[in-house]
């Protein structure tokens, strides 16, 4: 059983390894952000209540994100196993979490400050099929997976990300006391390139 949960602040690169993990480990990815976003795009109530907090960067309340999570684990291709993308964020998701099924290991993405601004403000996304780029190394705008045209997300500003990294501070990184005094928390270094960040985040798991 890989019941697993990818730690990390905005932009550490926990989407772009769980998308290739997800993928070389056959496990769903399962991140709460992107079931958010695709709540606002289909105009659904959880959507319209998201909306105003995800624009300022702030945290969804924890009974919305919790029921989605809830649900979403309790389906068959999570039998064996699931990739959980950007929750838990707060330490009662991460209790509330713990009463529905067991986690066997978090894995924090580590990466700091300034560099996380850069690649945040330099993020482009596909909206047909989430494939996510940066600037830096990709500067056409058209997907390279699907020939979409990129997009650049409304909280990818210097203002709602500065936001988003002192939510961060504040309410997500004591999960990483918390994950280590389970003994089930593996760190890894965010800051080098994204094909050996996979080979890491892959030994640890299979460690
Ligand atoms: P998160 O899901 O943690 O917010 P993403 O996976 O979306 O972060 O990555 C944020 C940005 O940083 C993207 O533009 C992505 O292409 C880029 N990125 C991810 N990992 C790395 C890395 N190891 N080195 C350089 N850039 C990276
Ligand atoms: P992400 O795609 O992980 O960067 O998340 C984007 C935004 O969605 C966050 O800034 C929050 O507003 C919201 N969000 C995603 N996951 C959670 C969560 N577990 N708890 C609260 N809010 C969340």
């Amino acid at each position: 059983m890989k019941n697993l949960v990818f730690l990390g602040p905005p932009g550490a690169g926990k989407g772009t390894q769980a998308s290739r993990i997800s993928e070389s480990l056959s496990l769903p990815h399962i991140s709460t952000g992107d079931i958010l976003r695709a709540s606002i795009r289909n105009q659904t109530e959880i959507g319209l209540k998201a909306k105003a907090y995800m624009d300022a960067g702030n945290l969804v309340p924890d009974e919305i994100v919790i029921g989605i999570v809830k649900e979403r684990i309790a389906q068959s291709d999570c039998a064996n196993g699931y990739i959980l993308d950007g929750f838990p964020r707060t330490l009662a998701q991460a209790e509330a979490l713990d009463t529905i099924t067991t986690i066997t290991m978090a894995v924090n993405i580590d990466v700091d400050g300034e560099k996380l601004v850069k690649r945040l403000s330099g993020r482009r996304v596909c909206p047909a099929c989430g494939e996510t780029t940066h600037v830096s190394n990709y500067d056409k705008p058209e997907c390279p997976k699907c020939g979409v045209t990129l997009i650049q997300r409304v909280d990818d500003n210097e203002d709602t990300i500065r936001n988003r990294l002192a939510v961060y501070n504040k309410s997500t990184q004591p999960l990483i006391d918390y994950y280590s005094g389970k003994g089930i928390l593996k760190e890894i270094d965010g800051f080098q390139d994204i094909d050996k960040v996979t080979s890491d985040i892959v030994d640890a798991i299979n460690g």
